[in-house]
């Protein structure tokens, strides 16, 4: 058998045109441009990657896009008071700060800082909550981009059961929390769970979040199963030419394409959606402050 491919760069995509007329009635209707503020302090190279990109694709759908660059040395201080300029500016609707900050900033109280109003990576311990009780409000980026391809993929998820290997904060925990409210039967596995082959077994849905190259492999597997790889790992690739490498996930795919019966490839699947779904938050902020039912 060979697994149907999970095609996240086409629903991202869709996701964006989807945003955009979201924003577009936004604009016509209600006079709301949604603003999103990123924020990166120090210069890692994939940190720049991903903030330029974010920027590029706030201003594709028609957001209005608010980028703060600030030195490596900036102190704890002077990234507070940003934040909270931020949070008390009328055209600014989302505010991110990038991960990893320099050690003299502390990334919790920047967290905490943030207005949950316009938390668009639900970091803050307010949006978290609302979003365990079900509450209206924004969904961890990467996790909702995940549920979004699996509604896609396989329909209703009720009853299903889950298992998610990985309880991160950033992707593991919220992740379980979103397919709990899909009716799942949810499993969290982790460094310490015995016999994770066995467990793996038990799953109609697999999510990879682990940061391992390769660790799932085809025979821990159920047939059939939908698996959503997380996972992105750089790997040498000597068959490129020296030196080179490439991307990876937590699935031996090569193999596990031949036992799933869908499966995310990386890249190309679960990446394309983080940003994506970022911006789908930032219209729900936008919706939420200004007293608007945000879109489904
Ligand atoms: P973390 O390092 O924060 O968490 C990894 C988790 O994997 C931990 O819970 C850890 O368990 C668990 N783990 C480690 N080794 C094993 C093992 N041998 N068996 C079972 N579980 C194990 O990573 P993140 O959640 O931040 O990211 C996970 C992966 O997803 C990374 O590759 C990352 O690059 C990728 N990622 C991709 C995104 C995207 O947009 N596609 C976005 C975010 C992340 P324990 O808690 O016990 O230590």
């Amino acid at each position: 058998m060979t697994a149907k491919l999970i095609d996240g760069k086409a629903f991202a995509e869709g996701l964006r045109a989807r945003v955009a007329g979201h924003v577009e009635r936004l604009k016509t209707e209600h006079g709301i441009t949604p603003g999103l503020a990123v924020v990166i302090v120090g210069h890692d190279p994939a940190s720049q990657v991903y903030v330029t990109n974010k920027a590029k694709q706030t201003v594709e759908v028609g957001m209005a896009s608010f980028k703060y660059e600030l030195p490596e040395d900036t102190s704890e201080a002077d990234v507070l008071a940003l934040v909270h300029e931020l949070n008390a500016r009328p055209d600014v609707h989302g505010i991110l700060v990038q991960n990893p900050l320099p050690p003299q900033i502390d990334p919790l109280k920047v967290i905490e800082a943030i207005s949950p109003a316009k938390d668009v990576d639900c970091f803050t311990p307010d949006s978290v909550g609302r979003a365990v009780i079900g509450l209206p409000g924004p969904r961890s980026c990467t996790p909702l981009g995940c549920l979004m391809l699996l509604r896609d993929t396989l329909g209703s998820l009720s009853g299903l059961n889950a298992v998610i290997i990985g309880r991160s904060n950033l992707v593991g925990k919220p992740m379980a929390q979103l397919l709990l409210h899909e009716n799942c039967t949810v499993t969290i596995a982790h460094s310490r769970t015995k016999d994770l082959p066995s467990v793996v077994r038990q799953a109609d849905i697999v999510i990879a979040a682990v940061g391992r190259p390769n660790m799932v492999k085809a025979d821990w597997l159920k047939p059939g199963a939908t698996v959503i790889d997380v996972g992105i790992n750089r790997v040498p690739a000597p068959d490129k030419g020296e030196g080179k490498t490439r991307l990876v996930g937590d699935v031996d795919f090569a193999a596990a394409k031949d036992v799933a019966g869908a499966i995310t490839p990386v890249p190309g699947g679960v990446g394309p959606m983080t940003i994506a779904c970022l911006l789908a938050n930032t219209v729900t902020t936008a919706s939420l402050i200004n007293r608007l039912l945000p879109p489904r």
